[in-house]
């Protein structure tokens, strides 16, 4: 869509009358293929990729409020894959190489910045865990690297590495390819070329119920009008056991509240994201100037989303252990969003007891990074039928056969591990 320098002052006149919609509404049909519920940059990269790989558009995408205002809109824009669990790891790095082609795959600028994420020990074990975790991916082929004292200064200049601290920096794990994505950009891309392809996406849609004949999913409910179906994909993160629920399906997952800030905008001084894993604080610097900062979850389960005193203390008292510049920065502002978190921390996907009946969800704190390998891995499931290998690992049923996929640290309390 192109705007002359004319169109765009008769617009600034005019209030905005008459600003054609970037995402038209379409008129919603009695029915389609599939139904994907939530238009956040999981549920919008399935639709992206079930007509980019499979050619199939018959599908409507239903979103509660609008695309990419859930977690998506709400996450501190992290991406890497330095995890230790095969399953975690493939499927992370998978995205990895989806985001490094994803602007041009998309024609829509998602800035993927491979800046590099610097993960800090602060003990010599949890140096050794690094390391471990360092050589399992170089083994898979990820870029790893162990840094400690002069080198690790000299990549990050700015952090401060005076040993009179109470929880002084060991070394780190540094994965180049790390980086950050603009999230709401993500939701934008991809729901720009499903929308264009022919999907038909919906906002201020929610799922109401759903219709469910002899164990197979048959319809799904809302406000603008009942839609039969043949399959349906639950993708909503934080609202997953409640719609779930819905379809008499429970999910063992916690919701939990967590919190991110913002300061202000300053000049560039840091290049790369910095974790401070004890008691986690992380950071980064936007390409405005402002420092982004995110931390653990509020520690006890609610579906509220809200910010907290306590939380924004925790979390920048220890990012001024690390950047003690950050200390004369103001605050401009914080917000939260819905963790849903299973207790081995990892995400449920794949298919439900109700036949039709697909899920993605328990992603918590740590989902943004895997969007596109979401959207490609469940876009084949709902084409063909077969379970991606990526997602097997990840199957419901793990919580009932003892196969959890625990890499701890990253389950519901990450204080507790
Ligand atoms: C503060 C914070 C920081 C984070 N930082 C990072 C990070 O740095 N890196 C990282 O990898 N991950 C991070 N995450 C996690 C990440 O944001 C999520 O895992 C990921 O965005 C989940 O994507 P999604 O598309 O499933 O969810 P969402 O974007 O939340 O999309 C789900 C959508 O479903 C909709 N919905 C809900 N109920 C219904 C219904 N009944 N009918 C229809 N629609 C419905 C919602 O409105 C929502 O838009 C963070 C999360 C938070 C809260």
């Amino acid at each position: 869509m192109g705007y002359s320098g004319f169109s765009l002052l008769k617009h600034a006149v005019t209030g905005n009358r008459r600003w054609p919609d970037v995402l038209a509404e379409p008129e919603m049909r009695a029915s389609y293929d599939i139904v994907i519920i939530g238009g956040g940059g999981h549920g919008l990269a399935t639709a992206h990729y079930l007509t980019s790989n499979h050619g199939i558009t018959n599908v409507a995408v239903v979103e509660a409020g609008w695309i990419g205002g859930g977690n998506t809109a709400r996450n501190t824009t992290i991406v890497r894959s330095d995890y230790l669990l095969n399953a975690s790891f493939q499927l992370k790095h998978f995205a990895l190489k989806l985001w490094s082609d994803l602007t041009q795959d998309l024609n829509f600028n998602v800035m993927y910045e491979p800046r590099g994420y610097v993960d800090l020990a602060h003990s010599d074990g949890e140096l050794e865990h690094f390391t471990l975790r360092a050589n399992a991916m170089q083994l898979r082929g990820a870029d790893a690297a162990i840094l400690t004292g002069d080198s690790l200064q000299q990549r990050v200049p700015e952090l401060d590495l005076s040993g009179a601290k109470r929880f002084p920096v060991a070394g780190a794990l540094v994965q180049e390819a790390g980086g950050v994505v603009r999230h709401d950009a993500v939701a934008w891309g991809f729901a720009q070329n499903a929308a264009a392809a022919g999907i038909h996406i919906f906002q201020n849609c929610p799922a109401i119920s759903f219709d469910i004949d002899a164990g197979r999913i048959i319809a799904v409910t809302t406000p603008k009008g009942r839609i039969a179906c043949k399959q349906v994909l639950i993708s909503v993160a934080g609202s997953s056991s409640e719609v779930a629920q819905m379809a008499g399906v429970d999910l063992p997952l916690t919701t939990i509240n967590v919190q991110a800030l913002v300061t202000e905008p300053v000049k560039p001084a840091l290049d790369t994201v910095v974790n401070y894993n004890a008691g986690l604080s992380y950071v980064s610097q936007t390409s405005k100037g402002e420092f982004v900062l995110g931390g653990a979850t509020d520690g006890y389960a609610s579906f509220a989303r809200r910010g907290s005193f306590e939380r924004i203390e925790d979390v920048l008292a220890r990012a001024v252990q690390m950047f003690p510049f950050l200390s004369r920065l103001r605050l401009m502002r914080h917000w939260s969003g819905s963790a849903d978190i299973p207790m081995d921390g990892n995400a449920i996907m794949g298919r439900t007891p109700i036949d039709g009946l697909m899920i993605n969800a328990g992603w918590g704190y740590a989902g943004f990074k895997a969007t596109p390998a979401v959207g490609w891995c469940m876009a084949n499931l709902l084409a063909t039928g077969d379970m991606p290998d990526l997602v097997a690992p990840f199957a419901l049923e793990r919580f009932a056969n003892g196969a959890e996929q625990d890499d701890a640290g990253i389950g519901p309390y990450p204080w507790l591990h």
